[in-house]
C-alpha cells in the first residue's frame, strides 16, 4: 500500500510508563498527555494507560480533558496551564481538577463554588525559578489565610512546581529543589490536607531521586525520549512514533544540474535521485534541507535541495530503489535508525518540538 503514515505502538508507551514506573518506585506517575499526547494521540494513550494511572493524567487546557472526558476516561484530569478562566463551570461538569498558579483564578474558583455551593479540587503552582507560572513563597501566608477563610469552596489536592533544567543545571534545579522543600514543609505545618506533592518532569525524575515527593510528571520519557540526548538508557525507554513514506518519483539527475527549488543543491556528479511524498506541511522543517536522511531499503540516505511543501529529494545512488518503495523519515528498518533526536539536531531544535509537529495531518495507524 502506498501510504504517508505516522505510526504509534501504543504497547511501547504501556511499557515505557510501567519501565519509569519502575524506575521511580513507590510514586505516582502522571503521564503528559497535552498536545495529543506529544503526538501520539492523547485518547489512544489514555484508553492504554487507564488501569495503570493511579492519580492523574496531565493535559495543559480545559478542552483537551473534556475531549478525554468524551472518550470515557474517567481517572483524574490534570489541567496544567491554561483553565479557571472562563471554563469554571466545564471544570465542576467534567469533574477536572486544575493548577491555579495566579490569584485571579483562584479567586475565580472560589467565586464560582460559592455560587455552586460546591467545593472545587485543584493543585497550586508555586514558582521555584522558572518564572513562568505560579505563585511564589513569599505568597503562601495569604494563600494559607484565603483557604481557611474558603475552605468550604477549594479543596488543594495537590502543591506542585516546575523544573527550568532538570537535564542540564545541577545548581539551579538543587536551588528549585530546596525551595520546593520548603514551601511543601510550610504546608505541611499547616491547616492543608494537601496529598499530592510534586515537582519532577521527565529531567527531574531521571536525575533528581530527592524530587520525587510522591508523584512525577512524566511527558518525553513517555514516548520514549530523554530530554537530552544521552548514551545510555537508564530507564529502558523505546520511541513509539514512526513516520512512513514513499518515493513517488526517480530520475537521473547529472553532474552540474540543481535539485529542487534555489536551487540550492547542485549535482557534484551523476546522481540518482528518488521524490519522496513528504514535506513541510507534513512536519519536516525547510532549515533541515540539505542536512537531513532517510532510510531506504535499509540504507541511509541523504536529502537533497531544498524540503518542498510536501516533497523532499534523496539521493539513491548507492542503493536499489524504485517507485513506490517505502522510505522510513524517522523510525528502524533492519539495520538503520532515524529518531527525533536525529530530526532536531538537523532542525536546530528539540525532540519535543519534532513529535509535536511531524505527521500531525497524517493518518495514524496504531500498530
Ligand atoms: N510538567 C509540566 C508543567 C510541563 O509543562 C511539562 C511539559 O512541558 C511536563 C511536566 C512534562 O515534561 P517532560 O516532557 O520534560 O517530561
Amino acid at each position: 500500500m502506498y501510504e504517508v503514515i505516522k505510526e504509534i505502538n501504543l504497547k511501547t508507551i504501556v511499557e515505557n510508563f510501567k519501565n519509569i514506573q519502575n524506575y521511580v518506585g513507590n510514586v505516582d506517575v502522571i503521564p503528559v498527555i497535552k498536545a495529543d499526547a506529544y503526538g501520539h494521540g492523547a485518547i489512544e494513550v489514555a484508553q492504554s494507560l487507564i488501569s495503570y494511572v493511579k492519580s492523574y493524567f496531565a493535559v495543559a487546557f480545559t478542552q483537551e480533558a473534556i475531549e478525554l472526558r468524551k472518550n470515557n476516561i474517567k481517572n483524574n484530569i490534570l489541567i496544567l496551564s491554561r483553565s479557571g478562566f472562563d471554563d469554571v463551570e466545564d471544570l465542576y461538569n467534567y469533574n477536572l481538577t486544575p493548577v491555579v498558579h495566579d490569584f485571579f483564578v483562584l479567586q475565580s474558583i472560589i467565586d464560582f463554588s460559592k455560587s455552586k455551593k460546591c467545593r472545587l479540587p485543584i493543585h497550586l503552582k508555586f514558582n521555584t525559578g522558572m518564572n513562568r507560572l505560579g505563585f511564589n513563597k513569599s505568597d503562601l501566608n495569604h494563600i494559607i489565610e484565603l483557604y481557611k477563610k474558603n475552605k468550604d469552596f477549594i479543596d488543594i489536592v495537590g502543591v506542585m512546581s516546575h523544573f527550568s533544567s532538570s537535564e542540564s543545571d545541577v545548581r539551579i534545579t538543587s536551588k528549585q529543589i530546596d525551595e520546593f522543600e520548603d514551601i511543601v514543609n510550610t504546608i505541611k505545618s499547616s491547616d492543608l490536607d494537601v496529598r499530592y506533592y510534586h515537582i519532577a518532569n521527565s529531567g527531574g525524575l531521571l536525575n533528581y531521586k530527592n524530587a520525587y515527593f510522591n508523584a512525577v510528571r512524566a511527558g518525553i520519557s513517555l514516548y520514549g525520549y530523554y530530554p537530552k540526548k544521552i548514551e545510555d538508557n537508564p530507564i529502558n525507554i523505546k520511541p513509539a512514533m514512526s513516520i512512513k513514506s514513499f518515493i513517488i518519483s526517480k530520475r537521473i539527475v547529472n553532474k552540474g544540474e540543481g535539485i529542487s527549488y534555489g536551487p540550492s543543491f547542485i549535482a557534484d556528479k551523476d546522481m540518482q535521485i528518488a521524490i519522496v511524498a513528504f514535506g513541510y506541511a507534513d512536519g519536516l522543517f525547510r532549515c533541515m534541507s540539505n542536512k537531513f536522511n532517510a532510510i531506504v531499503n535499509d540504507k541511509i540516505c541523504k536529502s537533497v535541495g531544498t524540503i518542498c511543501m510536501d516533497m523532499f529529494a534523496i539521493d539513491v545512488s548507492d542503493v536499489e530503489a524504485r517507485v513506490g518503495d517505502e522510505v522510513i523519515i524517522m523510525g528502524e528498518s533492519k539495520n538503520c535508525k532515524i529518531d527525533a533526536d536525529d530530526l532536531a539536531r538537523f532542525a536546530s531544535t528539540i525532540n519535543y518540538e519534532i513529535l509535536t509537529n511531524i505527521g500531525k495531518s497524517l493518518r495514524t495507524k496504531k500498530v
